[in-house]
């Protein structure tokens, strides 16, 4: 078992300052950033929310300001094989030209010698936007030839892309062995990591960190590399159910992952051995079936009956968690108290948005991040009220694991 081992991290001599496109002398260059522009779109190619693209547009304002011309490259979807048209980014150049204010060019491919001689031809103000990187097959693949073909687009290199962070492609994290000292991390990004720091690294205290969601064996990592750096620790949703029949709880028909309930005690002993109080649900919401309609009841958590699941928070629960959530000064919200699609079970889940945004209002840190959470609190319209919104699921979590995730390690390293 992994649990509370040690982690390989970079070797710290090795690492610079978090470099910001401030540090940088862009006049008169060709500043290749890598975005994630990969915004959902409908049969007609129409963007259905642009909410991924308007978040780049301040990085590119940045340069644009420090006399930078941004070659932006991008992915969009999963191209299976080789270019498709359906996911072409010039379905996206007249929105980026309506949302950055600026001229937008558009070239075909994100490689080879017109395109470079577009990057070279570009006026000052423009934005050149490259075609859609995973039309070749070598961007996933992490390719360097790839990678350096990339590279001869630009003489900076700006990682802006959170969303894939994690991954160890070509282009967002192979490139940047060619950029020594002409690299750095765009807003977004950099925004990511310094909010995420908030909480890993001297959040102000009692920190509280509540975890949700489906499955206790996804977020092992996380509940490990969190213990340390809290004071609470809410469990809820499907995982709690876990827990509870570790401690002897009767579950009924509930999510169980029967392979991890030492795993599940091991993280509790953990957590009394570091002082961390853990808060699991004292009542649930069941329901005879997995479904909206299903019909309901609420019991003590660790008596459910057979042939009924716990799918939400109970009152008593909400009523526990109040005082704990409101008197935090951080707050970590990583997955949804219960299943929060379905109307009937999203009480549990809707509680707790509202008691980050109190606790946020009474001048708490509270950040969303990694997980369904992020979809629940933008679906009930409170992504305004907490201190940050993380932009990237995958990228989030990793980053919650303690994992150096590689488009950010090679920026900082040399
Ligand atoms: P995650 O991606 O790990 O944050 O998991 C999110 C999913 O967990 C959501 O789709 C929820 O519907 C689901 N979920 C939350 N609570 C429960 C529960 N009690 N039983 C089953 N699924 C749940």
């Amino acid at each position: 078992m992994q649990l509370f081992k040690p982690k390989r991290r970079i070797f710290a001599s090795k690492l610079r300052e978090m470099p910001s496109i401030n540090d940088l002398d862009l006049k008169g260059a060709r500043v290749l950033v890598r975005v994630d522009f990969n915004v959902p779109l409908d049969d007609q190619q129409n963007i259905t929310d642009d909410s991924r693209m308007q978040a780049h547009i301040p990085t590119l304002k940045a340069i644009i300001e420090k006399g930078g011309r941004p070659i932006v490259m991008s992915h969009l979807g999963r191209p299976k094989d080789g270019p498709d048209e359906s996911l072409s980014l010039k379905h996206l150049v007249e929105h980026l030209r309506e949302l950055s204010g600026v001229e937008v060019q558009f070239i075909n491919d994100c490689v080879g010698d017109a395109v470079e001689l577009a990057t070279k031809q570009l006026p000052e103000g423009t934005i050149l936007l490259l075609e859609n990187l995973r039309f070749h097959k070598e961007e996933t693949k992490g390719d360097e030839t790839f990678a350096k073909l990339l590279a001869n687009n630009g003489d900076f290199y700006i990682n802006d892309a959170f969303g894939t962070a994690h991954r160890a492609h070509a282009s967002t994290a192979v490139i940047a062995q060619y950029f020594k000292s002409k690299k750095a991390f765009g807003l977004v990004l950099k925004a990511e990591i310094d909010n995420v720091n908030k909480v890993l690294h001297g959040g102000k205290k009692p920190v509280t960190a509540i975890v949700g969601g489906a499955k206790v064996s996804s977020k092992i990592s996380v509940l490990e590399n969190l213990l340390p750096k809290i004071d609470h620790l809410i469990i809820g949703g499907g995982m709690a159910f876990t827990f509870l029949k570790a401690q002897g709880g009767k579950t009924g028909n509930s999510l169980v992952e029967d392979d991890f309930l030492e795993t599940a005690q091991k993280i509790m002993q953990e957590a009394e051995k570091q002082g961390v109080k853990i808060h699991l649900p004292l009542d649930s919401v069941i329901a005879d079936d997995f479904s909206n309609e299903a019909k309901r009841d609420i019991v003590d958590s660790k008596s459910i009956p057979d042939g009924w699941m716990g799918l939400d928070a109970g009152p008593e629960t909400i009523v526990a968690l109040e005082p704990i959530i409101e008197a935090s000064k951080t707050v970590l919200w990583n997955g949804p108290l219960g299943v929060f699609e379905f109307e009937h079970f999203s009480e549990g889940t809707v509680k707790t948005a509202e008691m980050i945004a109190k606790a946020t209002k009474g001048g708490a840190f509270t950040l969303v991040g990694g997980g369904d959470s992020v979809a629940a609190i933008k679906k009930f319209n409170m992504a305004e009220q907490v201190s940050y919104v993380s932009t990237g699921g995958g990228a989030m979590l990793e980053f919650l694991e303690g994992k150096t995730l590689p488009g950010v390690a090679a920026i900082l390293e040399d």
